[in-house]
């Protein structure tokens, strides 16, 4: 059992009725519990949110920014534990649990930069009407509510955490019933720097305590990544109290390879964005859209390297794809091969749960799937790959933009001036040209359509928890 919550700047032990179970996915067994937070803790919460703001906000620019640096570097020491906690509760192999911390320190030493940079943003405003004088104040939005899913729980939480505090909002976290132990390190290095009490709270619980979160009167913003289902119940939330809400949602993004590519750097290109984390990438690149020209040559080599993919569990091997990170997880992904089974689609290779403890599966490619397939249209979240051939650069795109969601693509071709206006074309958020999953913190992060609201990262993401103020002054 651990105490696992950080309320007013105290430890406390959660008072709700859920036990949460911390799963090591690569056994299939858990190695820690923890209580829930009680609906009066988060009450608690965000009342030590909103006594913390006033305080909070008057700090200068340059105090909030040596925090932030503060964060960056704590992380950086407690650099073995993370990664160990991330491959051991998430299944992320190595060099992918790596990858995650370096992102998190970039972004809090990132947003430590445009924080030092806000004073300069306030300027006065030229007016044509005479007798009057204007100038703008960038202000912390308020006290913020941060609901974030398992799948990268550092990143994800320092893509919001680092922006908020920056800006001068005072939040109260909760992190994944599925990982709550990574975030707390976050609550551990606020005691470390002696960050004041009540500006970062953290509560961990499932759906009720999220709803007890994303419902509550005392917030000014919620800003949430999860589940399409989720994100549309947070938004009547949201609605209920016409309040400001950024949705970071699903995917089911489109990886466009035309005939001029060369083969083997296209399938390192294919089997990077569908095997990272094992497919738990709201960033995924599951549709895979292959010129007839090339798609002979390809498929075959695509088949082989996802079956050479070593899969294992991260701790204790080499390995390339580690099991997914929980058990509902693994449950959804092999619905869809009973799915694939059921609609008869053609399995180029995995399709299967692998036959070993803990929650694996292999590596999986179905090609020619119908446009109306369900496993076509679906986020499943896990490594199944689904392809489809096209002939023409217009077809290309009308059949990636065919989809409610509109997160990222990658576009792969030889001909730089064709690709630049594909991805020109491409109604997404991001588009990446001969590359893969490349996020940097200066980029913005979001998608169009079903895949959310609201853009992270960059100056994007910190604008989100800011609120323009105007003032305007009669000369006479
Ligand atoms: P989820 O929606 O099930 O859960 C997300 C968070 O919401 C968790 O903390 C959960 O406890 C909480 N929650 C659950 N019910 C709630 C409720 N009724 N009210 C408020 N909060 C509630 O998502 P997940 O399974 O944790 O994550 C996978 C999803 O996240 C995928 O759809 C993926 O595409 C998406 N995702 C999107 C991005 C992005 O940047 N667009 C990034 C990562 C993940």
């Amino acid at each position: 059992m651990t105490t696992s919550h950080y309320i007013a700047g105290r430890w406390v032990e959660g008072q709700g009725s859920d036990c949460i179970s911390v799963n090591d996915p690569a056994l299939g067994l858990p190695f820690a519990e923890l209580m829930a937070a009680s609906v009066a803790q988060v009450d608690q919460a965000v009342a030590a949110a909103r006594e913390a703001l006033p305080a909070w906000k008057q700090t200068s620019a340059s105090q909030r920014a040596a925090y932030l640096r503060g964060f960056a570097e704590q992380l950086g020491q407690r650099r073995e534990a993370l990664i160990t906690l991330q491959m051991r509760n998430n299944g992320k192999p190595r060099h992918e649990a790596e990858i995650d911390l370096d992102d998190a320190i970039a972004t809090f030493n990132y947003y430590a930069d445009l924080a030092e940079q806000l004073p300069q943003k306030n300027c006065d405003v030229p007016l044509a009407a005479p007798g009057f004088t204007a100038r703008t104040r960038l202000e912390p939005v308020g006290v913020v509510g941060l609901i974030v899913p398992w799948n990268f729980p550092l990143v994800t939480s320092a893509w919001k955490l680092a922006p908020a505090l920056a800006a001068g909002c005072t939040v109260v976290l909760k992190p994944s019933e599925v990982t709550p132990l990574i975030e707390q390190t976050y609550g551990q290095i606020a005691d470390t720097l002696g960050l004041p009490a009540g500006v970062l709270n953290i509560v961990n619980g499932k759906a009720e305590t999220g709803a007890a979160l994303s419902g509550h009167n005392g917030l000014d913003k919620l800003s949430f990544t999860g589940s399409n289902s989720v994100g549309s119940q947070v938004m009547r939330s949201a609605s209920a109290q016409c309040r400001p809400v950024t949705l970071e949602l699903g995917g089911k993004s489109a990886i466009v390879v035309f005939d001029d590519c060369d083969v083997e750097q296209a399938v390192e290109w294919i089997v990077a964005g569908i095997s990272w984390n094992a497919g738990q990438m709201c960033s995924a690149t599951s549709r895979l859209l292959v010129q007839d020209g090339i798609a002979e040559a390809l498929l075959p080599r695509l088949q082989a390297a996802l079956e050479n993919l070593r899969v294992g569990n991260p701790l204790s091997e080499e390995v390339d794809m580690g099991p997914l990170t929980s058990q509902a997880q693994w449950l959804k992904v092999a619905s869809y091969f009973a799915t694939a089974r059921e609609e008869g689609l053609q399995c180029l290779a995995g399709g299967k749960a692998l036959d070993r403890d803990g929650w694996f599966v292999s590596p999986t490619l179905y090609v020619d799937v119908p446009a109306d397939s369900r496993l076509w249209t679906e986020e499943i979240f896990g490594p199944v790959l689904c392809a489809r051939r096209f002939a023409t650069e217009a077809q290309a795109i009308a059949e990636a933009n065919d989809s409610r969601f509109g997160l990222v693509a990658t576009v792969c071709s030889a001909d730089l001036e064709r690709a630049e206006r594909v991805a020109d074309a491409l109604d997404v958020g991001h588009v990446w040209i001969n590359s893969v999953q490349a996020v940097f913190v200066e980029t913005s992060w979001g998608g169009t359509k079903g895949s959310g609201i609201g853009r992270e990262l960059g100056p994007w993401g910190l604008s989100g928890y800011l609120s323009v103020k105007h003032v305007t002054r009669c000369l006479g």
